[in-house]
């Protein structure tokens, strides 16, 4: 049932950071089940570029490690498979803001190929890779840039860095990756909203009562705890992920499924987002529990304020959404692992079933992790004799469920965005504009909260979040779906 595997042309792809974490856990293991599944050609080359004085065995063997700790196990305990994948490999030492290693790098590079540079290095560095990259005529017009998060940290940041790339590269060679936007669900919310009759006639302020945005983890912030504190939850997952899922669920059907109709829809919902109230936003910070230590702890500051929780209360003026709210939330060491966005409709006009039927509303769920999939809550009847009772049932799609085995071969979100570089599609990318509308909008926000000194409301690990943020749904006569696995 899955889609035929369709090999994107050859390419060298560059991944400056070849040797850091991302590159190392996500980006080369990505890459290999790519190969494994047919869809690298047997001319691509990955090139890994970055500090560490290293040959091509050396990598090779680094990045063999780096398969069997953080690859699929399917395919890592496949020994000619990794050599395979090996073999396209190669390394140059390069420094970024100096000149050692680039005429190397250059002498690397293949004619007729599609040229990839992957930035999987801090964003301090984009603008120097970009210019080197020019004047050693290494990458040309046709030549892409991946960049990842964060893209800045507010709205001065993130135009400083777009102006540093749009220096070198068109807009158009630029790849702005948010992996949240690679998941199969994602896709697949557009083609529920757009590929059916059923759902968009109902996708508006006059049947849906609210939407839920949650994006939960359960892990904390410690090994990485004086970048998070310098950003927190709203500058690391609400500016981007959530913002993001939010523009995908609340667009307007764009007339083609085209990269820039797609994103000039996605651009319009930021656009029409309504300042917030501070009122109507609750920040948290997770205390210490049993099992590990307080948010202030893991960052090492008994004063952080920088919030590990955020939840809020969105609305759209816009005609489509006026009126109907969205309630977004995200934050660590939460009771579960899960993200999903959940379309909660209006009850039916009248209930010829009388009180005693209780109340039923249909939800629409859509499961981004774990376990990727869609459903749609129904009322039906109870079962058995004694009355005209009502349930509310799940039509469940998980798509482990439906795809069988094959699911297994539903690429992640690194690897289906990187092939999408390679294809030239970036419908699944955001563009300079998206992004900095996307800080315009959190700006004032974080700015309200330094200039209230507000401290984040304590909650305890394994919770759901502080008890401020139930009231923000509760006092609407709401309440916040159950996280769970
Ligand atoms: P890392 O610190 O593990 O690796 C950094 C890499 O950059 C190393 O390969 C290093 O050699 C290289 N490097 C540093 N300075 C250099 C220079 N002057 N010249 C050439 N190479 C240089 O970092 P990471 O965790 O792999 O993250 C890379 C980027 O991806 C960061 O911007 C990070 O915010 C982002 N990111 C990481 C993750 C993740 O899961 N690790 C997730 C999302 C985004």
């Amino acid at each position: 049932m899955v889609s035929r595997v369709i090999p994107v042309d050859p390419f060298d792809l560059v991944i400056f950071g070849g040797t850091g974490d991302l590159a190392r856990r996500k980006i080369l293991p990505g890459l290999y089940r790519r190969m494994a599944a047919g869809q690298m050609p047997a001319e691509a080359r990955i090139i890994g570029a970055a500090r560490t004085d290293l040959d091509r065995a050396g990598y090779q063997a680094m990045v063999r490690e780096a398969i069997e700790e953080f690859g699929d196990p399917k395919h890592a305990g496949d020994a000619a498979g990794v050599s395979d994948f090996l073999e396209r490999l190669d390394y140059v030492a390069v420094d970024a803001t100096g000149d050692d290693g680039w005429k190397e790098l250059k002498g690397k590079m293949r004619d007729g190929m599609i040229r990839a540079f992957y930035f999987s290095v801090g964003p301090s560095l984009f603008g120097d890779l970009a210019e080197r990259l020019k004047a050693h005529k290494i990458a040309g017009d046709e030549s892409r840039i991946v960049v990842e998060k964060p893209f800045g940290h507010d709205l001065a940041s993130a135009k400083a860095l777009n102006a540093s790339l749009a220096r070198y590269f068109d807009e158009t060679q630029i790849y702005r990756i948010d992996h949240y936007l690679g998941k199969e669900t994602v896709q697949n919310l557009m083609a529920v909203r757009f590929g059916n009759m059923l759902f968009e006639p109902l996708w508006n302020s006059q049947y849906v009562d609210h939407i839920q945005i949650t994006v939960a983890e359960t892990v904390g912030v410690a090994g990485r705890g004086s970048y998070y504190d310098k950003s927190g939850a709203m500058r690391d997952m609400v500016q981007n992920h959530l913002m993001q899922l939010l523009c995908l669920i609340a667009m307007e059907p764009p007339a083609k499924f085209d990269p820039d109709a797609v994103r000039d829809e996605k651009l319009k919902v930021i656009r029409a987002l309504d300042p917030v109230d501070h009122h109507e936003i609750v920040r948290g910070q997770y205390d210490a529990g049993a099992d590990g230590p307080s948010y202030r702890e893991d960052v090492e500051d008994p004063k952080s304020r920088t919030e590990s929780y955020v939840a809020m209360k969105l609305g759209l003026s816009n005609w489509r959404w006026a009126g109907t709210p969205f309630y977004l939330r995200t934050g660590k060491r939460l009771k579960t692992r899960a993200s999903e966005i959940a379309v909660v409709f209006k009850d039916a006009p009248h209930s010829i079933f009388g009180p005693d039927a209780g109340r039923h509303r249909n939800i629409l769920t859509i499961r981004l992790q774990p376990n990727e999939g869609m459903e749609l809550g129904v009322t039906i009847k109870e079962p058995g004799p004694g009355g005209m009772r009502l349930m509310d049932v799940p039509l469940d799609m998980s798509f482990a469920d439906a795809l069988g085995d094959e699911a297994e071969e539903v690429p992640d979100a690194y690897e289906r965005l990187i092939m999408d570089v390679i294809r030239g599609n970036q419908t699944l990318f955001m563009r300079g504009d998206e992004v900095e509308a996307a800080w315009a909008w959190t700006d004032p926000i974080i700015e309200g909260w330094i200039d209230r000194h507000d401290v984040p409301k304590p909650y305890d690990p394994g919770s759901s979040g502080p008890d401020d943020a139930m009231l923000l749904v509760h006092r609407d006569g709401r309440k916040w779906r159950d996280i769970r696995a």
